[in-house]
């Protein structure tokens, strides 16, 4: 009985859904273009003869020996695809030596000159259809059997089935209307892989590469970048100027009205997590009909109004971070629109007395990349919690036991995290620093608490006196049920292991501490230009991590140890697999080329400027105080860091920019040396070095350590530019007892004592 009413109910719910799906059934603009996207055929009236045809696309050439070129039917009244079958030849040349070499590791050629493909599937927004129809004929004429798999495959490459959602740049271009420039071909190959080839015009270094492989299904991209660079006369983007490309839209503020409540059953994993967020938005050159935001997955978007209520239309993707949103009539330049999302959805998990957030960067719709925009955030939440976000408290109240916080950023901020749990507080004060803020759970012992608040004082003193003080009142330093750190404005995110007994005093806890600190000054104080100068933020907070171990805790052996280690990794990997660190996350070794070779190329600037008689380090604290005020809440490049080193020095320092952050050289050097008694008892020291794998030219400045026996030393600094440098030190008063070459680590390389 009790089974028959159960059926009769799921039979009722069913009919129901029915019903829902059917008052639904009128589809987006979005999920149109999606279905005809999907279901493209090519036009049997009209097929073109390519004889010797050739069209260039930037540093494309595509050059069609024979075969047919079918047009597709049109989306609309627009043709915005084709298909080739038959011979046809990819020329292209990388403009940089850097992305010719990127291209040489994916097809042993630093260029690709005539490279056979026997089918080509071509999606564009630009004039192709123009081009092709002034330079062929497009009639009825017979097909070849591999159309339509040849179409399917090709397609394949532009969509996501699984989410039904279109690659970006299609959604975007046929969305808007608008003739652009994008331009994609899809090719199969002879001898490399299928490939595809890009001119897309929402990125900066719109001229890309890409590998595509069937097996690896990487969400968001369209398969593996080989190499990207810029148009001829195409400009450089700041962040900002990025993201507009991208979205053709800014964000000017977020409002958040979060409320967490425990969930009614006990036993649900996760807290009710229900939100309401406003975001400003206008567009940026020219009127936009739809456009994207992304979330995490596994928040529901319930309504989208406008601030009068007006209900807006939006799509969302099985499954998927992207959200598009219909902006009916087009936003304009001119004109702010409010856009009031409300969503909720299981993102916010119980882990003993701290709760997991699911990501602690998407739990609210944002413009994808980089967006900084002002914040204005409130969370009602049970009161046994205690939370922290990143911006200033503003308000706060408790009302039986619920509690509400308003936290406002006082300037626009890339991003907004927040961390909630039962935790105990530990405040540590001061004069003349920013209170440190510790925020950990029961499982930590409080004196754990105390050792980190104070360890934490100590490196913001530290670090505050060398580059300049921080503009936040307050670091908030929280336990996360995490085994990583994570660093926003004012708040970091330590792992829970951080709390733990043994790892308090481990100096790779300690290290790992001061890096997340240092952030506060390199990443988030000054953030980076673009993903080539990534290391500025990286490197430079693991440097301050090691210089923090060396000069405050005094440890000088773990300090070399870490350089040595670091070295052992980088040599560790093979010569021609090594990518220089100005290609950022393309360097596919992201912790050892940006963290450790990085945290190398900082060590050797603070040596090579370092006064060797008093081991004064003026000018290096200078460059990094110098670059801290200069672009403290900027953005700054490689370049510009360059430009400030120069500035500090005097020296012209392209040379060492182009060796170890363009360049991926290290060198090896073999010295000999002889000791011979010279006139007046003193003593001459003969020197040689022998340079190998490095290329012609490479120079490096070498420290040379001298000892006398009984403590007494002194130190030189040589310069190494030849293939074979000879050199005399200066005459020594005594007779030495030792010369070691390249003491305190002054270069990466490696150094081999071999006898004169
Ligand atoms: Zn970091």
């Amino acid at each position: 009985m009790r089974l028959w009413i159960g059926r009769l109910v799921i039979l009722f719910l069913s009919a129901f859904s029915v019903l829902v799906a059917q008052k639904r059934a009128q589809p987006s603009a979005y999920e149109l273009l999606f279905q005809q996207f999907r279901s493209l055929t090519v036009d049997s009236e009209r097929i073109g003869l390519a004889d010797n045809y050739t069209f260039q696309r930037d540093a494309a050439t595509f050059f069609l020996k024979e075969g047919r070129l079918y047009l597709t039917k049109p989306i609309g009244d627009r043709v915005c695809a084709a298909l080739f079958i038959g011979k046809g030849y990819l020329s292209l040349t990388p403009t940089t030596p850097i992305e010719q070499n990127e291209l040489l590791l994916f097809a042993e050629k630093k260029s690709l000159q005539g490279e056979e493909f026997s089918s080509a599937f071509f999606v564009f927004g630009d004039h192709s259809m123009n081009e092709w129809e002034s330079a062929l004929r497009f009639t009825p004429r017979p097909m070849h059997s591999q159309v339509d798999q040849k179409l399917d495959r090709g397609l394949k490459t532009f969509y996501r089935s699984k989410q039904s959602v279109l690659l970006y740049e299609v959604a975007k271009t046929f969305l808007e209307k608008e003739e652009n420039n994008f331009f994609a071909a899809f090719m199969e190959t002879e001898n490399l892989k299928d490939v595809l080839f890009m001119v897309n015009p929402f990125v900066e270094e719109q001229v890309q590469f890409f590998e595509i492989s069937r097996s690896w299904i990487q969400p968001r991209v369209y398969g593996d970048l080989i190499t990207q660079f810029r148009r001829p006369g195409e400009k450089m983007c700041s962040p900002e100027e990025r993201a507009n490309l991208r979205h053709g839209y800014r964000v000017l503020s977020t409002t958040i009205n979060c409320t967490m409540t425990d969930p009614i059953k006990i036993l649900n994993e996760y807290l009710d997590f229900n939100v309401v967020t406003s975001i400003r938005v206008h567009a940026v050159d020219r009127p936009q009909h739809w456009i994207m935001f992304t979330m995490h997955q596994r928040l529901r978007v319930d309504s989208i109004r406008t601030s009068e209520g007006m209900p807006v239309r939006f799509f969302r993707g099985e499954e998927d971070e992207e959200m598009w949103i219909e902006c009916n009539p087009p936003l304009r330049p001119d004109e702010t629109r409010t856009l009031v999302i409300y969503y909720h959805g299981d993102i916010l998990k119980k882990a003993d007395a701290r709760l997991q957030l699911l990501s602690s960067s998407s739990w609210y719709p944002q413009r994808e990349g980089w967006s900084k925009t002002m914040f204005d955030v409130t969370f009602q939440y049970p009161s046994k919690y205690s939370l922290v976000a990143v911006g200033d408290l503003e308000a706060q109240s408790h009302e039986g036991d619920v509690s509400r916080t308003r936290w406002v950023t006082n300037r626009p901020v890339r991003g907004f995290t927040f961390n909630m749990g039962r935790f105990k507080q530990k405040l540590l004060h001061q004069e003349g620093s920013p209170y440190i803020n510790v925020l950990y759970t029961g499982a930590a012992d409080a004196w754990i608490s105390d050792e980190l608040a104070d360890d934490l004082l100590q490196a913001t003193t530290f670090f505050e006196k060398i580059y300049g003080p921080l503009t936040t009142t307050t670091l908030h330093a929280t336990e996360t049920p995490y085994f990583h750190g994570e660093a926003w404005p004012g708040l970091i995110h330590f792992s829970g292991l951080t709390f733990l007994r043994g790892q308090i005093s481990d100096e790779g806890t300690l290290i790992f501490r001061a890096h997340e600190a240092a952030h506060q000054w390199w990443g988030i104080g000054v953030d980076v230009r673009s993903y080539h100068d990534v290391w500025l933020g990286e490197a430079f907070a693991h440097y301050s991590g090691l210089m923090y171990l060396q000069a405050f805790q005094k440890n000088n052996k773990l300090f070399f140890e870490e350089l040595v280690r670091y070295r052992k990794n980088i040599l560790s990997r093979p010569t021609d697999k090594r990518r220089p660190i100005s290609l950022g996350y393309r360097t596919r070794d992201y912790s050892v080329q940006i963290y450790q070779k990085g945290a190398w190329v900082m060590h050797m600037l603070r040596t090579m400027f370092m006064d060797l008689k008093t081991v004064n380090e003026d000018v290096f604290n200078s460059i990094l105080s110098t670059f801290y005020r200069r672009y403290l809440n900027k953005v700054a490049s490689t370049e510009d860091f360059q430009r400030v080193v120069e500035e500090r020095t005097g020296m012209d320092m392209s040379w060492f920019f182009n060796q170890w952050i363009h360049g991926t050289d290290i060198p090896k050097y073999e010295f000999a040396h002889k000791i011979e008694s010279a006139p007046d008892g003193k003593y001459r020291v003969q020197c040689r070095v022998i340079t190998s794998n490095a290329a012609e030219g490479f120079q490096a400045f070498v420290v040379i350590r001298i000892n006398f026996g009984q403590d007494r030393f002194a130190r030189v600094r040589v310069p190494i530019k030849e293939r074979i440098s000879e050199f005399d030190l200066p005459l020594l008063p005594l007779k030495p007892e030792q010369i070691i070459f390249n003491d305190m680590e002054s270069v990466l390389c490696e150094a081999k004592e071999v006898r004169w």
